[in-house]
């Protein structure tokens, strides 16, 4: 592979359809082929080696740079990372493969009932395949559950590729609430540290917007969290999450919530807000410093991001 240093340097693709100029540094290409789309090769250590690249490398590779420029973020290949690159692209699960081909032809197609086009030769990498049989046999397939349609694609004609009203179901689905609806789960301390924040605050509040508190009290063994809670979560329509005390039940309950596509409503006490964990402390928390100001804020709350009303 890689037979000339003007060909595309992951897939070889002749040098006349591949533009490679100076990228900027002063070793550095900046390279557009019609498989990879547009990604750098930054250095002479990683310009030698990338005449040895394995031809998985070479396919995994090829995925992640044109995948990177669809999203107009060029990968930067570089002697050490090259692996780090390709591998997300080696083992992907066809069924997201499938589902990232069925958003790839969304975002292409102009108005719903329009084909989108993708060239058989050059675009099978808009997803992680490695050859045009590959992507054949997954539009097949996504035909065949009829959620697309196929026309073209013989020879040098482009592929043009419809969504169904299924398919389009299935990129745009409406929003989720599932649950009971007005049971709302509590996630919390239990300690009597915080006894007073939900009888006081978080219960009346909840109740007074016409809804029902579920609160299942339970100690965690050993971090585990008993099947029972995750049942009425599921169970539930939306979440109160209080992160006083920063119990890891807590982080994880009001995680299951949100991959569920519930709402999460998130609590802490004033002078432990500072404690949150990263991942979670730029949500728009009610920061309460009494009881009393937790039922108003979260009542208000609610009514706006639950219930939907003024
Ligand atoms: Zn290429």
């Amino acid at each position: 592979m890689a037979t000339d240093p003007n060909n595309c340097a992951i897939c070889d693709w002749a040098a006349s359809d591949v533009i490679m100029r100076n990228g900027g540094t002063f070793d550095g290409l900046l390279i557009d082929c019609p498989r990879c789309g547009r990604y750098e090769l930054v250095g002479v250590g990683a310009m030698a080696l990338s005449f040895q690249w394995p031809t998985e490398m070479r396919n995994a590779l090829s995925c992640a740079a044109r995948q990177g420029s669809e999203s107009q973020q060029p990968i930067r290949i570089l002697a050490t990372n090259m692996e780090d690159l390709a591998r997300p692209h080696m083992n992907s699960r066809a069924v997201d493969n499938q589902e990232r081909l069925l958003r790839a032809v969304a975002k292409r197609a102009i108005r719903p009932h329009r084909a989108a086009e993708f060239s058989v030769k050059s675009d099978f990498t808009v997803i992680d395949c490695y050859d045009q049989d590959e992507f054949a046999w997954h539009c097949e397939s996504l035909e065949k559950e009829g959620l697309l349609t196929r026309k073209g694609g013989g020879g040098a004609t482009p592929l043009y590729l419809t969504l169904t009203a299924l398919g389009w179901k299935r990129v745009q689905p409406f929003p989720q609430t599932g649950g009971i609806l007005g049971q709302c789960f509590v996630a919390m301390w239990f300690a009597d540290e915080v006894r007073a924040a939900y009888d006081e605050g978080i219960k009346p509040a909840i109740i007074k917007a016409g809804c029902t508190p579920i609160r299942i009290d339970q100690k965690e063994h050993n971090n585990e969290i008993p099947d029972e809670i995750m049942a009425e979560i599921r169970n539930s329509q939306f979440m109160v999450a209080d992160f006083t005390g920063q119990r890891l039940g807590v982080y994880y309950e009001a995680g299951f919530a949100m991959g569920l596509g519930r709402k999460v409503i998130w609590c802490c006490r004033k002078d432990q807000i500072d404690r949150l964990h990263f991942d979670t402390n730029h949500k728009n928390h009610i920061a309460w410093q009494s009881p009393e100001d937790l039922q108003n804020r979260l009542y208000t709350r609610i009514r706006a991001t639950i219930l939907d009303t003024k």
